[in-house]
């Protein structure tokens, strides 16, 4: 049995983590400011503590983890990060979680350690033309990101980085593209595209209209959860530091998502294009290099994830409306 720490397992992707963890039949430590929101946590010890605070990291880094996950954050949807009103914050809270964690790791001489960044840290110049984004992960530097979400990640990276070559610590650092799911952000603001989309989707009436932000011509790729946990604890037991993509290539126009999501909800709707805040024209990972070096691709096409997704915002939507 691993002991195994969390780091982030109140939110979307650690919440979801714990309970593979435990799956899998191994001793599991979550940390976070708050309990997951839409399910209780397996987790065997769940400390709610403020990672910014060094004697909260030191007490719970409190011995020789064989993994640790490092996913705390201060991070949200297109409305959070792109507005530019929360750059302080999301730059000095996540920089310090990743300051302090890694060198309470090192004390504790903890080899075995998860990261990460996002697909936010790429140059905005190589993701403006919305049907040939470059993400190649090569293609990080000249570093140019279009957020300080985006720089932080990238300052991040490079921290995880030195940690292995000057400490022999086994840095693990993935770059998440746009990862959605059950149980994650749906009506708080922080949501991203699938999970918006979702919530119009099953919000509006057959034949109504709903709002998207920009004129949805501009491309991403959405990875489902469960992909997600299988690259991550691929990575992290793998011989290969990274940076890699965490990401699927299946690339769609906002708009498409929008018509998939309709045609799994079996209604039609009229798309009315408002300003919003936007991020980069086009974004897809490039998955040739985790493909060579841990011989594995996410393969789950998007429709798939969406019907489960959808089928869990309708059921909160529905839990909602019955609670009034
Ligand atoms: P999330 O916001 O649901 O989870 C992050 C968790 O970190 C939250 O539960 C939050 O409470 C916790 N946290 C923040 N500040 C903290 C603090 N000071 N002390 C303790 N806990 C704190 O986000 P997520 O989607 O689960 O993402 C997990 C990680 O993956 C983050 O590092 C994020 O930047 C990265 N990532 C996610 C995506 C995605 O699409 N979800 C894409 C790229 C990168």
């Amino acid at each position: 049995m691993k002991q195994i720490l969390v780091l982030g397992a109140g939110g979307f992707i650690g919440s979801h983590l714990v309970k593979r963890l435990k799956a899998e039949g191994n001793w599991v430590r979550g940390v976070d400011v708050k309990y997951p929101r839409y399910e209780e946590t397996p987790a065997d010890d769940f400390v709610i503590g403020d990672l910014r605070e060094q004697y909260v990291v030191r007490q719970v880094i409190d011995r020789r983890f064989d993994e640790v996950y490092q996913l705390a954050a201060d991070m949200g949807g297109a409305g959070y990060i792109f507005t530019g009103q929360h750059d302080a914050e999301i730059m000095h809270n996540s920089a310090t979680i990743n300051l302090n964690v890694l060198d309470a790791c090192h004390k504790r001489n903890i080899k075995r350690i998860f990261y990460s960044s996002s697909a936010c840290m790429y140059p905005q110049e190589n993701q403006e033309d919305p049907n040939n984004p470059n993400c190649r992960e090569d293609s990080a530097y000249p570093a140019h990101p279009d957020s300080e979400y985006g720089w932080e990640k990238l300052f991040s990276e490079r921290l995880f980085l030195a940690y292995h070559r000057n400490h022999g610590i086994e840095a693990r650092v993935a770059r998440y593209h746009n990862i959605f799911g059950p149980l994650g952000s749906w009506n708080d603001g922080r949501e991203k595209s699938p999970a918006a989309i979702c919530r119009k989707v099953a919000m509006a009436q057959d034949g109504g209209e709903i709002e998207i932000w920009g004129d949805g011509t501009q491309t991403r790729s959405f990875l489902f959860i469960d992909e997600c946990l299988e690259g991550t604890i691929r990575l992290t037991r793998s011989g290969f530091t990274g940076p890699v993509n965490i990401g699927s290539d299946e690339m769609v126009t906002i708009n498409q998502l929008v018509d998939i999501v309709s045609s799994i909800a079996g209604k039609q709707l009229y798309k009315r294009h408002i300003p919003g805040p936007l991020g980069v024209r086009g974004r897809n990972s490039d998955n040739t290099l985790i493909r060579e070096r841990l011989e594995w691709a996410p393969s789950l096409t998007l429709r798939a994830g969406l019907e489960k997704t959808y089928a869990w915002i309708s059921e909160q939507i529905r839990r909602k409306a019955n609670d009034r």
